[in-house]
């Protein structure tokens, strides 16, 4: 939809030519979100577009993805049989209840400084353990892990005038194992539960990004295979009924034992027997 209350559109080619920071300018990723609502409270949207911060990049730590690289360019990498964890890249833009034009113009930065509770993204990248490199057109940049990054509905840890650069996935996680398991009532709707597994099949440790029933992502993590028992008292902790959401479309505690049933789904996809 077209903004009307816009005042100034800004696209610099580095970082060092955005002035000042106003409370009302907004970064403009794929604006797949930011044109999809009129948005009163936005007077400039400063363009992201010609920074082409869409690289992949692998090497011996891990792999670096920049952050206006797009979700379909993520979906259909072809990924070192080295680090199978990264195919959870594919169940989490499977996951998302959006059309194959948000798909393809939505970047991954925008997903996760979005800060949805159903980013589908986000529990991934929680689960495997990733930091993300933030700049500011005036202050040195920092990194901060995927946990502390969301902190709410549509609230992270970004200061005015901060964007994310890249994002960082360390190579001992991607080695492992991934299922990425999803509810939601019908494949269109947004989701209920969201769960990314990642699994260590020689230490057995397990480790869960839970998303969609909170309003931030959680981190759950087993340093052996969980049993039902201790599957419970983890989500009893992190994940305690009172934190999960409840409206028109699902109560807390429906969300909650839903998550321990895709937790359940994840543990079954890596242990069959
Ligand atoms: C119909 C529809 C259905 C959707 N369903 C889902 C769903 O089920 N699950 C889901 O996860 N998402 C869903 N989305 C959200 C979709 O994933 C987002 O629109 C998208 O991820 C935003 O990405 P973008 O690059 O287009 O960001 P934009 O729309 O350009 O920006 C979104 C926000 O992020 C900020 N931003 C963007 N990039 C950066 C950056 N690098 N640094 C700092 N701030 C930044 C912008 O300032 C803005 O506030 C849906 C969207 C639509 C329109």
């Amino acid at each position: 939809m077209d903004l009307h209350t816009l005042e100034a559109y800004l696209q610099p080619s580095t970082l060092q030519q955005v002035p000042d920071w106003q409370s009302d300018w907004q970064w403009l990723a794929g604006g797949t979100w930011l044109f999809s609502e009129p948005q009163p409270q936005v007077k400039q949207l400063v363009d992201l577009a010609l920074f082409d911060w869409t690289e992949i990049e692998e090497d011996e730590r891990g792999v670096t993805i920049g952050a206006t690289c797009s979700l379909a360019k993520l979906a259909e990498q072809s990924w070192p049989a080295k680090w199978p964890a990264l195919l959870g890249f594919q169940g989490a833009i499977a996951a998302l209840a959006a059309s194959f034009k948000v798909v393809n113009m939505a970047t991954i930065g925008g997903n996760l400084c979005l800060a949805l509770s159903i980013s589908t993204l986000a529990p991934l990248m929680v689960a495997l353990e990733a930091i993300y490199e933030i700049w500011h057109p005036k202050n040195s940049p920092r990194w901060v892990s995927a946990i502390d990054f969301q902190t709410g509905v549509q609230q992270t840890i970004l200061q005015p005038g901060e964007v994310m650069r890249r994002i960082f996935l360390p190579a001992e996680v991607l080695t492992r194992q991934v299922s990425y398991q999803r509810l939601g009532q019908h494949a269109s709707d947004p989701a209920l539960v969201l769960v990314a597994a990642i699994y260590d099949p020689t230490t057995t440790q397990t480790q869960f990004g839970v998303g969609a029933c909170t309003p931030a992502p959680r981190f759950i993590q087993f340093s052996q295979w969980p049993d039902q028992f201790k599957l419970e008292e983890q989500l009893q902790q992190i994940l305690p009924v009172a934190d999960c959401i409840s409206d028109f479309r699902a109560g807390a505690d429906y969300r909650q034992q839903m998550a321990k049933v895709l937790m359940q789904r994840a543990l079954r996809a890596f242990q069959p027997d």
